[in-house]
């Protein structure tokens, strides 16, 4: 499928791919039977109760839309602030710079995973064609959403799906991000096997994740994490604590190629192409 067929709303099915028809609250799999609700708009792809969900990140998403409230606002600066000076990352904005400098933007059709409230879209939007977020709460979807209104900014598109479900054709980005996400996805394999489906061939991937043995050690930045009481402590357990190799190993066996990190403090910005 060319780039053209994604246009606004243009999604397919994440079960059977096969593109869905537009009916006035969702789109519908004519193949499976399934409707997608639109919430406020927004494509919701997850169809499944998250609250019963065995991956205790995906059950903590309630928690997600409350952070959605104040993220992007002055108290949740304040804790990542605190976070910055006390752990060594790098500024959240700073991060997401040296990922969008990672992937070359301009012209082109992107996707951010796990794009919360869609500050890296709205950056890179003015040169891009067009740009996808995806992100597992609906509240952080619907404040990426009145950002990009207030804004005036036309070609973002956001839906609430899961990563190992991608609802795009096969082969249509030029890049995908995902920062400060892959840690938290049930299964490492599986979510960059359906990131490396839907990028053309030789399109990169640029991704912001933690490291195990990072200075401080990722176990700091847990109960750090948990303290700030956002999080829940079944939800940090469930994270995943990588290494270097197990990370280049990870990309070799999912259809990546050319895999080149830098090391920040705990954070790994990596770089890959699709084979
Ligand atoms: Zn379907």
């Amino acid at each position: 499928m060319s780039t053209e067929s994604i246009k606004d709303g243009n999604y397919v099915c994440p079960v059977c791919k096969q593109p869905l028809t537009h009916k006035p609250y969702g789109l519908f799999c004519q193949k499976d039977g399934v409707e997608y609700p639109f919430k406020n708009g927004i494509p919701d792809f997850f169809l499944e109760d998250l609250t019963k969900s065995t991956s205790p990140v995906l059950q903590s998403v309630d928690e997600l839309d409350d952070l959605a409230k104040i993220y992007e606002g002055p108290s949740w600066a304040g804790i990542y602030d605190a976070f910055n000076a006390e752990l060594g990352l790098p500024l959240y904005e700073d991060m997401q710079k040296m990922i969008t400098e990672m992937v070359d933007v301009r012209g082109r059709v992107g996707l951010d995973v796990a794009c919360g409230t869609g500050a890296l879209a709205r950056s890179v939007a003015g040169k891009m064609f067009r740009i996808y977020g995806i992100d597992i709460s609906i509240g952080m979807l619907q404040k990426a959403t009145e950002y990009a209104q207030e804004m005036g900014i036309r070609n973002v598109h956001f839906a609430r799906a899961n990563v190992e479900r991608l609802p795009f054709p096969d082969e249509i980005f030029d890049w995908v991000t995902c920062t400060g996400a892959l840690h938290t996805f049930p299964d490492t394999g599986k979510a960059l096997s359906e990131m490396a489906r839907v990028m053309k061939t030789g399109a990169r991937l640029a991704v912001m994740t933690f490291l195990k043995q990072g200075l401080p050690p990722m176990k700091t930045i847990l109960e750090r994490l948990e303290a700030s009481k956002y999080f829940e402590e079944e939800a940090l357990e469930a994270i995943h604590l990588f290494d270097v190799e197990k990370l280049e190993n990870y990309l070799s066996q999912t259809g990546f190629k050319g895999f080149a990190y830098d090391v920040y403090g705990p954070s790994i910005l990596f770089h890959a192409e699709k084979r």
